[in-house]
C-alpha cells in the first residue's frame, strides 16, 4: 500500500511537473508568438494538458480512496480498544440497583382507631395463618397498565439485592446488605411470629375498591406536595383497612412510583415512619436505594410479635 502511494505521489509529482512545463512554454507562447510553434502544435498541448490534468484527477482520486481505506484500518483498530475501555468505565461505575429517586419524597400517614383517636403505636393485621390479604387498585384516571404493574411489582416482587454497605455508609464497610424490590419477598424471610405475617397478597383491579388494603392511584397533585399518604382504621392494635393514596400517579417515574408503593405499603402492614434517612421507611424518601430492608423486616417481625420493646421503629442502620 505504502509503495503503491509512493508510486502514485512521484507520478503524480511528474505530471504535475510536465504540466507545469507545458504552461511555462504556453505562457511563452501568449506573451511572443514566434512563429517556432504551430497552432497544430497548440492544439495538440492543449490536448496533453487536458490529458495529464485528467491523469492528475485519477491520480488524486486513487490517492484518496487509499486515504480513506487507511483511515477505516484505523478505525477498526480503535474502535474495539474505545469499545473496550467504555464498557471496562461502565462495569466498574454501573450500580445496578441505583435509581432516579433522590427527589426527597414527601409522605405522610394517619392512624385512626374506632374511637378517633390516632395515637396508636402498634398496629398488625390479625389474619388467619395462611389467609391472603385483599389488595385493590384503583385506577380513577385510566394510568397505563405499565404503573399498574409497578404496583403490584411493589407488593409481589420477591427480587432479591445485595448492595455494597460502603454505598451505603454501612459497617462493615466491606460487607454487603440484603433488600427486597417487593414485600413479599421480604415478609417471606421472617420465620415466627405471635401473630401471622401476610406473604399472601390477592390483588384485584378493581373500581369498588373491595380490598383490605386500597391504592388508590391519582393523577391529582396534593396541594401540600406528598406524593403518598396512607390511612389506617384500626381497633385496638388491629389493623381493619388500609387506604394508600399515590399522587401525581403519571408524573413521576416507574422508580418513584415504584419507591412510594413500597413506603406506603410499609405503613398499611403496620410500620411508622423511622428517624433513619437512609431507610424506605423515612417520611421523605431520600434514600438511592429505596427497597426493603433487613431493618424493615425485623420492625414487622417486632409488630407481628407484638414485642413492644420495640416500637417498629428502623432507626438503627
Ligand atoms: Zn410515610
Amino acid at each position: 500500500m505504502k509503495l503503491q502511494l509512493l508510486a502514485l505521489t512521484k507520478e503524480l509529482n511528474k505530471t504535475t511537473e510536465q504540466l507545469q512545463l507545458l504552461e511555462l512554454h504556453e505562457t511563452g507562447i501568449n506573451q511572443s508568438f514566434d512563429g517556432d510553434i504551430t497552432p497544430d502544435e497548440i492544439s495538440e498541448l492543449i490536448r496533453k494538458q487536458n490529458r495529464i490534468s485528467h491523469e492528475i484527477i485519477t491520480i488524486k482520486r486513487r490517492i484518496q480512496k487509499l486515504n480513506a481505506k487507511t483511515i477505516l484500518k484505523a478505525e477498526l483498530i480503535v474502535l474495539p480498544i474505545l469499545a473496550i475501555l467504555v464498557f471496562y468505565v461502565i462495569s466498574n461505575h454501573y450500580q445496578p440497583y441505583t435509581t432516579d429517586i433522590p427527589n426527597n419524597i414527601k409522605t405522610r400517614y394517619l392512624i385512626e382507631n374506632l374511637q378517633g383517636t390516632t395515637d396508636v403505636v402498634h398496629k398488625y393485621w390479625n389474619l388467619a395463618k395462611g389467609t391472603p390479604l385483599t389488595v385493590s387498585i384503583i385506577n380513577p384516571d385510566h394510568l397505563s397498565q405499565d404503573k399498574i404493574d409497578v404496583v403490584k411489582d411493589a407488593i409481589l416482587s420477591t427480587n432479591v439485592m445485595h448492595i455494597d454497605n460502603s454505598l451505603l455508609n454501612k459497617s462493615p464497610s466491606d460487607g454487603k446488605s440484603e433488600y427486597f424490590e417487593g414485600w413479599k419477598g421480604a415478609l417471606s424471610t421472617i420465620n415466627y411470629t405471635k401473630f401471622y405475617v401476610p406473604t399472601d397478597f390477592s390483588i384485584v383491579e378493581s373500581d369498588t375498591g373491595p380490598g383490605q388494603i386500597v391504592i388508590i392511584l391519582s393523577n391529582l397533585e396534593d396541594p401540600d406536595g406528598y406524593s403518598g399518604y396512607t390511612r389506617s382504621i384500626v381497633d385496638d392494635s388491629q389493623i381493619l383497612k388500609s387506604f394508600i393514596t399515590i399522587y401525581d400517579a403519571d408524573e413521576i417515574t416507574n422508580n418513584q412510583l415504584a419507591a412510594v408503593v413500597r413506603h406506603e405499603f410499609g405503613h398499611a402492614l403496620g410500620l411508622p415512619h423511622t428517624a433513619n434517612p437512609e431507610d424506605l421507611m423515612h417520611a421523605t424518601i431520600q434514600t438511592d436505594y429505596p427497597y426493603i430492608s433487613e431493618c424493615d423486616t425485623t420492625a414487622i417481625q417486632s409488630l407481628y410479635n407484638n414485642d413492644t420493646s420495640n416500637n417498629g421503629f428502623c432507626d438503627t442502620q
